[in-house]
């Protein structure tokens, strides 16, 4: 018999500690039962003259935080996070206009020092959920987590995938692939020749097909190596990205770390591989925000659509543009069934470290910028959710 623990390990940890257990699986040993870490600090106050920290211990329960003199401590990058928070805190309240109590600089106001044990406790979640993302993703480029704009902390009810989740009797290998035998992919009949496509790569990497024709890549049984000029979707997002919290009112989003090349694959859309019909059903239960994350693989048929709601990678948090700088791109690899086609993300321009990572959410599928390709369900033409993208282009509604 095996229960799952519902705890987190840092309360098993503090649990033992006021217990005085000692238990090798989570991390408390002899030698560490006493150890004292700062984990954050909460409260300041002066008292005869000797500045004080109100100090959370690494493991310890809250009942054991205690005040140590300024001197005691050896945390200056926690002490520094302290003072930055309570100065942001100052500021907010500056912009809102209200009047601060006078600040008798001997103990700080209850609601700062609330404030700043949230933000401390909100850091220590976004780390861990950006180490969790970190050893769930199978690709090279790092994913970095950020929030200065508000409280939120990671989200609830989203769970990382590196590739398509299909539903229950939704198979994504049920065709026998063609293989090449080239020596150089990249002057030989290979395999987009096979589908009747061309090459969709230059020398550089850079997709050089428009918009609307698909991509045809090296798969398992081809006989070229990972070198080859036909693999690039496949191996995966090569840059580091950061999901961040906009200050827009567009909640999370995504900004490249690095210099991207125009024309570059950045990253594969993924999520739960749906029926039409049970894209429609959730359709109607989500609100506007989780209808947004239905994409229709409309590009021969349209059986079938991706719900990044609840299962999804990076793409999950890259907002919709009415001018974005990533293009859709419809991908055959080890699947060659037209109406599953994975779908790749390419930059149209060159994106410089710091900008954020947008598409149009309109344009999803098969890359018809001309019509309502993509709606065809009733459910999401329903509800209309206001764009904020401001680009001068911008349509005004996202649906
Ligand atoms: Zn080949
Ligand atoms: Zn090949
Ligand atoms: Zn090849
Ligand atoms: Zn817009």
């Amino acid at each position: 018999w095996c229960v799952p623990c519902l705890v987190s390990l840092d309360t098993l940890q503090e649990l033992c500690r006021k217990e005085k257990l000692t238990c090798k699986s989570i991390g408390i040993t002899k030698r560490n039962l006493n150890n004292y870490e700062v984990e954050y600090l909460c409260d300041y106050k002066v008292v005869k003259d000797m500045e004080y920290y109100l100090v959370k211990w690494k493991g310890w329960p809250n009942s054991t935080n205690t005040w140590e003199p300024l001197q005691n401590l050896k945390c200056p990058l926690l002490l520094q996070q302290f003072l930055n928070d309570k100065h942001n805190y100052l500021s907010q309240v500056k912009k809102g206009k209200a009047i601060i109590p006078k600040d008798n600089n001997k103990t700080l106001k209850p609601a700062i020092a609330r404030y700043i044990v949230k933000k401390a406790k909100q850091r220590i979640a976004l780390q861990k959920w950006q180490d969790e993302l970190n050893r769930r993703k199978n690709h090279k480029g790092m994913i970095f987590v950020e929030n200065t704009v508000d409280l939120e902390g990671p989200p609830t009810d989203f769970y990382y995938i590196n590739e398509y989740k299909p539903a229950p009797g939704i198979s994504l290998v049920n065709e026998v692939t063609f293989g090449c035998s080239c020596t150089d992919c990249f002057f030989e009949k290979c395999c987009p020749t096979e589908a009747g496509v061309v090459l969709a790569y230059n020398k550089n990497q850079q997709i050089k097909i428009p918009p609307g024709t698909p991509i045809y890549e090296c798969n398992s049984r081809c006989q070229c190596g990972p070198d080859c000029p036909n693999r690039i979707v496949q191996k995966g997002t090569q840059y580091s990205l950061c999901i961040f919290r906009t200050s827009n009112g567009c909640g999370w989003g995504v900004k490249t770390l690095v210099k991207i090349k125009r024309m570059s694959f950045v990253m594969e859309y993924v999520g739960e591989v749906i029926t039409s019909e049970e894209a429609e059903r959730r359709g109607q239960l989500y609100d506007n925000k989780g209808i947004t994350y239905l994409f229709d693989l409309d590009y021969e048929s349209d059986e079938f659509t991706v719900d990044a709601a609840r299962y999804g990678n990076v793409s999950h948090f890259v907002n919709h543009s009415c001018d974005p700088n990533l293009q859709v791109f419809n991908v055959f690899i080890d699947n060659l069934d037209t109406r599953l086609p994975r779908i790749a993300l390419f930059s149209t321009r060159t994106i410089y470290a710091g900008e954020e990572l947008t598409f149009d959410y309109q344009m999803k599928g098969s890359g018809d910028t001309s019509s309502d390709s993509v709606d065809h369900s009733p459910a999401r033409k329903r509800v209309r959710t206001v764009c904020r993208c401001g680009a001068v282009t911008c349509r005004g509604y996202l649906n």
